[in-house]
């Protein structure tokens, strides 16, 4: 089943989860914190599961805790999940409240820890007043990508702000009781203060007695920002480089138009204003920002290819 494909089923999907919604999601008030998005989720395994069965393929659920959330496998074939035989690739599924924080929406596996085909899908909803009385959970926009490329751009722009990641020879256990040429912490990302990001890594670099870890590693808006000249380059570099990461981006950007708005200087939106001959004397940076949304459809490619 290549990715292509799969994006046009998930659309579909997705079409039929917002109606089922309508159906019988419908609530009086609608509360952050209620379970919805793993229900969101699970709703996306069911429904994608009939648009595969069209094509002779269907969705594994991985068992336990394991990374992935599904598995896409050749219908009525056997699959061995140790071997992977039989899988075409597995899927991790986020989802966010577009009305809440990203707290939950975090994206921190280790590249090590994943397949090179296996997809990361982010799905964004929000309750949506139907009736004078009623909401339903809706979903607003989603992405499907190579979790490694988004796993690349995550973790560069993690360097570009000061972070880093452990390996042997910099491992900050003071008794660090790994082999010779090996370090269990390999990979562990820690923050520009040198503290882990994550409950796995090393224990010594707790951030305090009372925070085991930092965990703003993979948020999945706060892993594209970015802060400093290096880490602006950087994301500008890798969003003309990659396709994937500039879907990423796009899609982050178009949900949350303030972080677009931030990420590029009055400078780069004059820049584009220019570009298109609109004339942004006496406007404010938002005034430029709104002009150019208005007057440019597809404005985000030239922030993509027209910044250095
Ligand atoms: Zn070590």
């Amino acid at each position: 089943m290549n990715v292509d494909r799969l994006k046009e089923l998930s659309i579909n999907a997705i079409n039929k989860i917002n109606e089922f919604s309508e159906n019988v999601l419908k609530t009086r008030g609608g509360r952050i914190g209620s379970g919805m998005g793993l229900l969101i989720e699970a709703l996306w395994g069911y429904y994608i599961n009939l648009e595969l069965e069209k094509d002779n393929f269907e969705l594994g659920w991985l068992p336990d805790h394991q990374y992935n959330d599904f598995v896409c496998l050749r219908k009525d074939k056997d699959w061995n999940e140790q071997t992977r035989e039989g899988e075409e690739y597995r899927i991790e599924v986020k989802s966010m409240n577009l009305g809440a924080d990203e707290s939950k929406g975090h994206f921190d596996v280790l590249l090590s820890e994943i397949g090179e085909h296996d997809l990361l899908i982010v799905i964004i909803w929000e309750w949506t007043q139907v009736t004078d009385y009623h909401a339903i959970p809706k979903i607003k926009d989603h992405f499907i990508g190579l979790a490694k490329d988004i796993i690349y751009l995550r973790d560069e722009l993690h360097i570009s702000r000061g972070g880093s990641f452990v390996n042997k020879t910099n491992c900050p256990e003071k008794d660090c009781a790994c082999a010779k040429d090996f370090c269990k912490y390999t990979g562990e990302p820690l923050n520009a203060a040198g503290k882990r990001e994550r409950v796995k890594g090393p224990p010594s670099a707790r951030p305090s007695p009372r925070v085991s870890y930092a965990a703003n590693f993979g948020g999945l808006i706060r892993m594209i920002k970015t802060s400093g000249v290096d880490s602006r380059t950087k994301f500008r570099t890798l969003r003309k480089r990659n396709l994937a990461i500039d879907d990423y981006i796009t899609f982050i950007h178009r949900n949350y138009p303030t972080e677009e708005e931030n990420q590029y200087t009055r400078r780069e939106w004059d820049t584009i204003a220019v570009l298109y001959n609109l004339d942004t004397t006496s406007l404010s940076k938002k005034e430029v920002v709104s002009l150019i949304r208005a007057n440019i459809p597809k404005y985000y490619i030239a922030l993509r290819d027209h910044l250095e």
